[in-house]
Order: structure tokens, then C-alpha cells, then sequence
């Protein structure tokens, strides 16, 4: 069984982002850049599954400029067989991604996918939807636990006040929420043996993928400042406040 786990480079979670000043966008010039947080979680999965047996390779693929190599890289140090960078400077957004991951698909011919639910950058979560349909394969989104058997997936989904588990047929596309794991730090060993593990690069053209943006983006803009926070004196103050100031109750 082969995994396929797409990878996003992305602003590190615990940087704060600067909106460029013209409002066209984030300024990701000399920012920390790092694998999205719920693409570790479905490299951690699909090895996870490699270890138990279940599993027999894990491809990780990043659509993007050069440097998705260090990305690749990093899921190869958690325990990716290999990887696949699809290089291009144009800024992909999710339908294009979908369609390289297609197309990936097509020619890798994997039992599962396991994306990340959304990228922390776009806040998109269409990415692995998007391939779902355009593969005709299932897709479990969100999933907590990840169960494979008798060419299936039992997937347990995290849904408004419960769980939710779904079986789908393999190939599926399988996205990951918080809670499916905690992915493992990579050791030094495995970050050396990680630079040895084959990389190959394709273009989209190579592919025959058209990627031009589909979509403008209009203004982004930072979220308003909050103002300063006040110490009352007792609780009469502050119900007062709450009353004659925030005018909440
Ligand atoms: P999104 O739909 O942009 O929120 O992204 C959802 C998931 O799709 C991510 O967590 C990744 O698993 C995958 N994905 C999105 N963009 C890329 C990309 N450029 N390269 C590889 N995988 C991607």
C-alpha cells in the first residue's frame, strides 16, 4: 500500500505575520518558513502506518518554489520514503494544487492520500476536497483516527458535539485534524539520512497542468487593535462598567 502525503511550506505557526503596506498580502520576505502544522500530522500518520506494517511507502509531495525542498526534507527526517517537488514560482492556489496532485496521482497510482485539513496560510480547506472529486475517489475529512482494513478506511471525524465514523473505500483522500497524533520531532540521524532519500523535481508544464490563479485578491488587511484593558476597584465597578460602558448587560 502506498501513501501519498502532500506537504505545504508555509509561515511558521509562531510567527507574527506583517500585511505588506500596499495591503496586497503578508509579507513573507526573510520570515521563518515551515511545513504546515496538519501536513506533519499526515506525514506522522502515513509512517505511523508504514511501522505497523500496513503501509509499504510513503511519498510526500510539495507544490511550490525551490526551497519545498527543505519541506520535502523534513518529511523525509520524519519518515517519508521520498518525495516530490512540483516547482513553480507562480502562487499556487488550491485548485491548482489539486490538479498537480492529481496528476501526481495518476502517474503514482496511491492506495491514500492523506492531506492536511487546511493550510495555515490560506485557511483554505479545499485542497484535498478539491482532489476527491477530481480523483472520483471518498474523501474523510477531518479525521481523529485513521483505521485501515479489507481495502477500506474507517475514519473517525471530529463533528459540531461529537465523533463521527465514516468507512470509505480505498483509494480515498483522508484530511487530518489536530487530535489524530502528536508527530515525532526528527532526530539528527534521521535529519542526515533524510539528505540521501531520493527527491525528484517536475514542472507543471511537465504535467500538463495549467496553473494560473483563478482568484484576486482584493485587500488584506490587519485585524483591528484591541485597546488597553481596565483594573476596576470591586465587582459593583465592573458591573457598572459591564452596564453603562460595554453596555453588554
Ligand atoms: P488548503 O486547501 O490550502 O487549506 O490546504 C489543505 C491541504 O492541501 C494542506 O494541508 C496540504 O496537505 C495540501 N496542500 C495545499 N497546498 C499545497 C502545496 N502547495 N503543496 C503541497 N500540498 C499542498
Amino acid at each position: 500500500m502506498k501513501i501519498l502525503v502532500p506537504v505545504k511550506r508555509v509561515v511558521d505557526y509562531n510567527v507574527k505575520v506583517r500585511v505588506k503596506a500596499d495591503g496586497s498580502g503578508v509579507d513573507i520576505a526573510n520570515v521563518k518558513m515551515s511545513m504546515n502544522p496538519f501536513d506533519e500530522i499526515a506525514v506522522e500518520e502515513a509512517v505511523r502506518l508504514k511501522e505497523a506494517g500496513v503501509a509499504t511507502e510513503v511519498v510526500a509531495v510539495s507544490c511550490g518554489v525551490t526551497a519545498c525542498q527543505e519541506t520535502l526534507r523534513a518529511a523525509m527526517a520524519i519518515g517519508a520514503d521520498r518525495g516530490i517537488l512540483v516547482e513553480t514560482d507562480v502562487e499556487l492556489q488550491p485548485l491548482a494544487v489539486a490538479k498537480l496532485l492529481k496528476a501526481v496521482c495518476d502517474k503514482e497510482q496511491p492506495d491514500l492520500v492523506i492531506a492536511g485539513k487546511q493550510a495555515i496560510d490560506d485557511d483554505a480547506n479545499q485542497t484535498g476536497q478539491m482532489l476527491s472529486a477530481l480523483m472520483g475517489w471518498p474523501q474523510a475529512t477531518f479525521a481523529s483516527k485513521v483505521a485501515l482494513a479489507d481495502g477500506k478506511a474507517q475514519v473517525t471525524r471530529e463533528i459540531d458535539g461529537g465523533l463521527e465514523t465514516l468507512s470509505v473505500k480505498l483509494p480515498a483522500v483522508v484530511t487530518t485534524d489536530l487530535r489524530l497524533n502528536e508527530p515525532r520531532y526528527a532526530t539528527l540521524p534521521n535529519i542526515m539520512k533524510a539528505k540521501k532519500k531520493p527527491l525528484d523535481t517536475v514542472k507543471p508544464a511537465d504535467l500538463g497542468v495549467d496553473v494560473a490563479p483563478r482568484l484576486t485578491t482584493l485587500k488584506v488587511s490587519e485585524p483591528p487593535k484591541r485597546s488597553a484593558g481596565e483594573r476596576v476597584a470591586d465587582v459593583a465597578q465592573l458591573v457598572d462598567k459591564l452596564k453603562n460602558v460595554a453596555k453588554v448587560i
